[in-house]
């Protein structure tokens, strides 16, 4: 199988190079991002693999389509990026939906606890022999109410690392699952009663903007809230407006709803066109990370694992239990 790999990072290619030899595939490794101009390097490929930032539309369904590409190798959990339903008939999409939950939860609790200790600032202000404390005072997670959104493979990796702290955990998801330590409740009352808000649900029409202008309201003052789940569930001028009003306690945010073309790219000497994200950056308790909850070694070398072997069964007429169907975005 001859496949084009977009976006690809120096590390993508750690796990990626090695593991396509040993199965035999042809990996033409491109670094620009997948997308309406880009899309014409699939030509002679029989599958293009992907990234969250990359993109494909219907349009790009129909080009990949004509020029006999058979698959889109997703090496992320999320599918938001692809249009799922233009693709029902004509090309197969495959996901790596786990590979370490706790890659994301970890990473999650990390942007927490750095955020409400502001570690951040202290390590700059330490390098420059500022051993001031004024503006670092932080809460105990202790006894505490998180509230997760979300409870599959990375809400329950949370839930468990929340029970560590033993903070009280509130959650909420349409679709319950039984023996959390945690206490299901309505989204009204887990945004009423939670001194830590942590979202772990897909992106979709349902989800999208999930925190609201509305949804802010009825926070607690002084929430923390963290985001490593789809920027697009949160509505930034909203949240810059809670911001604004002091509403939150600590936001931390490791996706972002304009993130394309921005994250994993250095655009240290470029002009920041995107003032939502500028004005993020402003607030001395926001963080902002560049989708990273995913990067350990450990998930790295899964999901390598998973697209090539979603890859393989395609290849061989295997069941392809990685598939995406049009039902899985109702
Ligand atoms: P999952 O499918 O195991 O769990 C998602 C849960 O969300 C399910 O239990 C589902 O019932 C629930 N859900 C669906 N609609 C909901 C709604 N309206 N409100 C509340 N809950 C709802 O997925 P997962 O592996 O736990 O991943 C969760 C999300 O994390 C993914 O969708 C992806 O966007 C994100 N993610 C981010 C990174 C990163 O690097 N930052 C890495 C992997 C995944």
């Amino acid at each position: 199988m001859k496949i084009a790999f977009y976006g690809t990072k120096p590390y993508d290619r750690i796990w990626f190079e090695p593991m396509g030899k040993e199965y035999g595939f042809d990996i033409h490794f491109i670094e620009a991002a997948c997308n309406q101009e880009t899309i014409f390097m699939a030509k002679g490929y029989d599958a293009i693999c992907i990234f969250v930032n990359d993109h494909v539309d219907a349009q790009m369904i129909d080009v990949l389509y004509e020029m006999n590409v058979k698959a889109i190798l997703l090496r992320s959990a999320g599918f938001n990026n692809v249009d799922v339903k233009a693709a029902e008939d004509k090309i197969v999409i495959l996901r790596v939906p786990s590979y370490s939950p706790e890659a994301v939860a970890e990473f999650s609790m990390a942007l927490l606890l750095t955020i409400n200790r502001m570690t951040h600032r202290a390590y700059n202000r330490t390098r420059e022999f500022n051993m001031s404390l004024n503006g670092l005072m932080g809460m105990d997670l202790y006894e505490k109410t998180a509230g997760v959104i979300g409870t599959g493979k990375i809400g329950q990796a949370m839930i468990r690392i929340l029970n560590g702290f033993q903070t009280h955990v509130l959650c909420y998801d349409p679709y319950p699952v039984e023996g959390l330590e945690a206490e299901y409740v309505s989204l009204d009352e887990l945004f009423k009663n939670s001194d830590i808000i942590t979202l772990h649900c897909p992106l979709n029409s349902e989800t999208r903007h999930l925190i609201n202008r509305e949804a802010i309201m009825t926070m607690k003052k002084g929430v923390y809230l963290i985001n490593t789940s789809r920027g697009g569930l949160i509505d930034t001028e909203a949240l810059i407006a809670g911001m604004l009003d002091g509403k939150f306690g600590g936001v931390g945010l490791d996706v972002y709803e304009e993130e394309e073309g921005v994250f994993y790219e250095d655009r240290s000497n470029d002009i920041i066109v995107d003032d939502n994200l500028a004005r993020l950056m402003t607030f001395p308790n926001v963080l902002v990370t560049s989708h990273m909850g995913f990067f350990t070694r450990e998930a790295m070398q899964a999901i390598a694992l998973t697209t090539l072997e979603n890859a393989y069964a395609l290849e061989n007429g295997l069941p392809l239990v990685n598939r995406v169907g049009v039902e899985m975005t109702q």
